[in-house]
């Protein structure tokens, strides 16, 4: 019989375990039990909850087999994750008696609202109940909320990506990881942009080995399944335990909702239209602020120091530009994940320059305009001088080190101007 599993909160910052790590545990408990397993998806959901762990991710398998005899194995498996003292692990599962796609609609709406909004742990449970699912939780038992989005995220998910994950031996797991750095350019390279995400090659860095505790030895994002593995398996490093591939929402953006300036709020992720107001400004730490406004509306915007070259890209940003900007905004401030250049401002006032001998003009005093002494010429006010522009029609995103796992790499295409990549 057709079954999906919701799976969420197994994590423990300390312990450092990972919940993907526990799905492919429950998938393997399914086939022990005689059952079949379909596919196991990675769904990000909204990434400005507080509560997650890292990069709030739920997991789901989908399998055949007796709904309670999936219930049981999933139940031991977590029952182990749970026991942890963190208070931040709150363990979910919830055991749905259907086919992946036959997920109802308000569960598939549930799951829409959990990558772009903020949830209530009752709501999970009743809504669960409503549908009769099996579900337990642990201790708050938060995790109900990702597990049930996981139910229904075939169904609000438009576009999967995927990502095969290798994991290192129990024994070796703590211990920095032995990876082969030349091997994983050199396989990112050839996979590009098939595999993207992989490495950082401005920064130089190995964005698909995670530099966290845990027992994922490297991930590897892409747009298909064979590219992944090919990639995972020309990586040279120490022996690689298990692996498994997942279904996921990475990279698509799920995150984003359309909005006014005006009702952008704290929590959520937006795309919206609006012109630079106040021009970037460096602060201390390197971080780039600037000031959109739309109509009456204004709302302040940062590129952290993270972000790295992203950053000279908004510094060439000039007050008059028109943009659309993408990111999830926090006390007040949309944190930039992307923005489209729309229009350009290509001019600035300067004080106007004599006809006849080509100097600066001196202002003639308050409000009588500008003269040349020399040639006696004059001009009523400054004038407009083009500047050249740095920047160019179309979108710039943060570097592969800074991206977001929810948020789509320009290279997977399907935006509404030309592009400017990252890799
Ligand atoms: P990791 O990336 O290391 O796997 P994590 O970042 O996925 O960890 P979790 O341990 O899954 O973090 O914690 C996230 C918690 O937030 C879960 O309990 C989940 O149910 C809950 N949650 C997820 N989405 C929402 C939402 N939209 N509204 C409210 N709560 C949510």
């Amino acid at each position: 019989m057709p079954v999906v599993l919701g799976i969420d909160d197994t994590d423990s910052r300390e312990r450092g375990m990972c919940t993907t790590y526990v799905a492919r545990t429950v998938a393997d408990g399914i086939r022990d039990a005689g059952g079949e397993v379909e596919r196991l998806l990675l769904v990000r959901l909204n990434p400005a909850v507080p509560y997650k762990t890292r990069g709030n991710a739920a997991l789901a398998v989908h399998a055949d087999i007796d709904p309670e005899a999936a219930f049981d194995v999933a139940h031991d498996v977590l029952a182990a994750a749970a026991e942890t003292d963190d208070e931040n692990t709150n363990p979910g599962l919830v055991v749905a008696p259907h086919a992946p796609e036959d997920a109802p609609d308000d569960v598939a709406a549930f799951a829409r609202d959990a990558m772009r909004d903020h949830h209530a742990i009752d709501d999970a449970t009743e809504l669960a109940d409503a549908h009769g699912y099996h579900r337990a939780g642990w201790k708050n038992a938060r995790g109900t909320i990702g597990a049930l989005a996981a139910v229904g995220a075939w169904r609000a998910v438009p576009e999967w990506t995927y990502e095969y994950i290798s994991y290192r031996y129990p024994d070796a797991r703590g211990t920095p990881r032995d990876v082969d750095y030349d091997s994983v350019f050199a396989a990112a390279d050839e996979a590009y942009p098939a595999a993207w995400d992989t490495v950082d090659r401005g920064e130089g860095q190995a964005v698909c080995v995670p530099r966290t505790p845990g027992p994922i030895l490297h991930g590897i994002r892409g747009d298909d399944p064979e590219t992944v593995r090919e990639v995972a398996e020309r990586i040279e490093s120490e022996p690689v335990e298990s692996t498994a591939l997942f279904r996921t929402n990475q990279g698509t953006d799920a995150h984003l909702r359309d909005a006014a300036l005006a009702d952008a709020r704290d929590g959520r992720s937006y795309r919206v239209d609006a012109t630079v107001a106040d021009p970037p400004e460096t602060r201390e730490g390197g971080h780039v602020f600037l000031t959109l406004k739309d109509g009456d509306a204004a709302l302040d915007c940062a590129a952290f120091e993270p972000t790295k070259r992203f950053r000279d890209r908004v510094r060439a940003l000039r007050a008059g530009d028109r943009i659309t900007a993408c990111g999830e905004v926090a006390d007040g401030t949309l944190k930039l994940e992307k923005f489209a250049v729309r229009d350009l401002n290509g001019t600035e006032l300067v004080t106007p320059d004599c006809p006849e001998c080509g100097r600066s003009m001196k202002s003639a005093g308050r409000n009588q305009g500008y003269r040349c002494r020399d040639c006696g010429t004059a001009a009523a006010g400054k004038v407009d001088r083009p500047v050249d522009r740095e920047l160019e029609r179309g979108w710039y995103e943060v570097p592969p080190c800074a991206r977001r796992h929810i948020a789509k790499p320009l290279v997977r295409g399907g935006f509404d101007a030309p592009t400017h990549p990252e890799k």
